[in-house]
């Protein structure tokens, strides 16, 4: 069935500086100087907004649905395809599916609440990859259960979500597990948690082919209540659950309102970097380079980046990049300062993690912020994974007594920032950090107070 639109967001090109932008626009998000914490919508009210549509749609009464987070990364960006650590939480926003037996042979329908767009799938080519990009993940995961045997029969759903879209706050993997999990409440199967991570990467990878890490799938789908999880890449699992409860403290998700062109080419450019870190210092992954080891290797490495640039931070282009320009460095085999910068980013950040998990069990507000602080200043300029609009959110998010620290969150090039703030100035901090985003960029950011929550799960209908 071909694509159809059927309402909401649009999306605009802004047009300005040197990069591609595209800026979100959503409805209740255009207007400047409209200043709000978004309050997050309940589990229920989003099932019961998605059942309703099924209903209005096919005539038919949801049977099934299943529920997925979003995640939001505190810190560890980056280091999850180089083995090493990150520290994310699930939040309380939310991917929920409702579904009922399809009413075409053969057919996965679907709906999308969040794109205003619908596509269909046949259960028998499941390998035949769908002409809707974000039918993809739906039809990855259905194929991961079908190859051990597990088949849907013909579904209708509808996917309503809190999630933002393409926000680096994870929606792509609640997608995928929230599917997951519809997956096996109609076929009453039960996975374990591993399998269905599994399952979601896979779907991420070769059905909508992304090259993405373990993180997303792993917190969506293991998140726990108030807790911030520790997760040990190398290993693929979670080394340590800290409880994040104090009353004092909120966590404050920024989205910038916009997302440059380069962070498909970049993410895979920066993986490609890596790789050949590693085979010029002969180690596994970065994980196995030592502090030590990189500040033998970057002794004449200034902190700044080697050519500021006024234009919103370009993707250095392909070789040879303007960074490679600067003064020679005594380095081992091929590894020149751009690549020196990378390895010393995903180094300093794994140390950053570790310090990060100590603050976060000691309440240490002030170290943790301080910890966010460096972080984003390693992404902007050693990683160049950030952009301008993401720096102007976290400088005057640094700019308020009552934010402890703020960084990038996600892959970078736009989306989120994350900031830790004291809780009772909480609505004044987002007030003034959307004032002085939309002086200086013209645009509402949208901002999330977001709380620890729990992983995917099946959801109760009533019938
Ligand atoms: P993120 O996961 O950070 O939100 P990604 O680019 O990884 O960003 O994934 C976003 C993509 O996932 C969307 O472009 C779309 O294809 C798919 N997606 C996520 N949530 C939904 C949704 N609610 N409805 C339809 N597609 C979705
Ligand atoms: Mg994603």
């Amino acid at each position: 069935m071909p694509r159809r639109r059927i309402d909401g967001g649009a999306t605009q090109s802004s047009g300005r500086g040197a990069n591609v932008v595209t800026v979100f626009v959503e409805r209740q998000w255009s207007t400047v100087g409209h200043i709000m914490i978004e309050p997050p919508l309940s589990i229920e009210s989003l099932q019961a907004h998605a059942a309703s549509e099924l209903n209005q749609w096919t005539g038919s009464v949801a049977r099934w649905s299943a529920v997925a987070p979003g995640r939001v990364n505190v810190i560890g960006e980056h280091t999850d395809y180089n083995g090493g650590w990150v520290l994310p939480m699930a939040i309380d926003r939310y991917t929920v599916l409702a579904a009922a037996p399809g009413l075409q042979a053969d057919r996965i329908r679907v709906r999308s609440l969040s794109l205003g767009e619908q596509s269909a799938v046949s259960l028998s080519r499941l390998s035949d990859l769908s002409d809707d990009q974000w039918m993809r993940y739906l039809q990855g995961v259905l194929a991961e259960y079908a190859h051990r045997a597990v088949v849907c029969p013909p579904l209708d759903i509808v996917v309503a979500s809190s999630v933002p879209v393409g926000g680096g706050l994870s929606s792509s993997a609640a997608l995928e597990l929230a599917m997951a999990h519809l997956i096996e409440a109609v076929t009453e199967t039960t996975w374990s948690p591993s399998e269905r991570i599994r399952a979601a990467v896979s779907a991420e990878r070769d059905g909508a082919g992304v090259p993405c890490g373990i993180m997303d799938q792993t917190i969506v789908e293991q998140g726990e209540q108030g807790c911030v999880l520790l997760l040990d890449c190398a290993q693929d699992l979670i080394s340590s659950t800290i409880p994040c409860d104090d009353p004092q403290i909120a966590w404050l998700v920024i989205h910038s309102g916009v997302s440059h062109d380069l962070a498909d080419g970049a993410y895979a450019q920066r993986r490609a970097e890596c790789e050949r870190i590693c085979e010029a210092l002969q180690v596994g992954s970065l994980r196995d380079v030592t502090p030590e080891m990189i500040t033998t290797l970057t002794p004449a490495l200034p902190t700044e980046p080697p050519a500021p640039s006024p234009e919103p931070r370009p993707e250095p282009p392909p070789e040879p990049s303007p960074a490679q320009s600067s003064t020679p460095l005594p380095l081992p085999g091929s590894l020149d300062e751009v690549l020196l910068r990378r390895a010393r980013h995903v180094v300093t950040e794994n140390q950053r993690v570790l310090a990060a998990t100590e603050a976060l069990k000691t309440g240490n507000w002030s170290i943790l912020g301080d910890l966010l602080h460096e972080s984003h200043h390693s992404l902007r300029d050693d990683y160049q994974v950030s952009c301008e609009e993401l720096d102007i959110l976290v400088e005057l998010a640094q700019a308020q007594d009552d934010v402890f620290g703020a960084r990038m969150t996600g892959g970078g090039f736009g989306g989120c920032i994350v900031a830790l703030v004291n809780r009772e100035a909480l609505s004044s901090v987002a007030t003034s950090i959307s004032e002085g985003y939309a002086q200086q960029v013209g645009l509402s950011p949208k901002c999330y107070r977001v709380k620890p929550a729990s992983g995917a799960d099946i959801c109760a209908v009533s019938l």
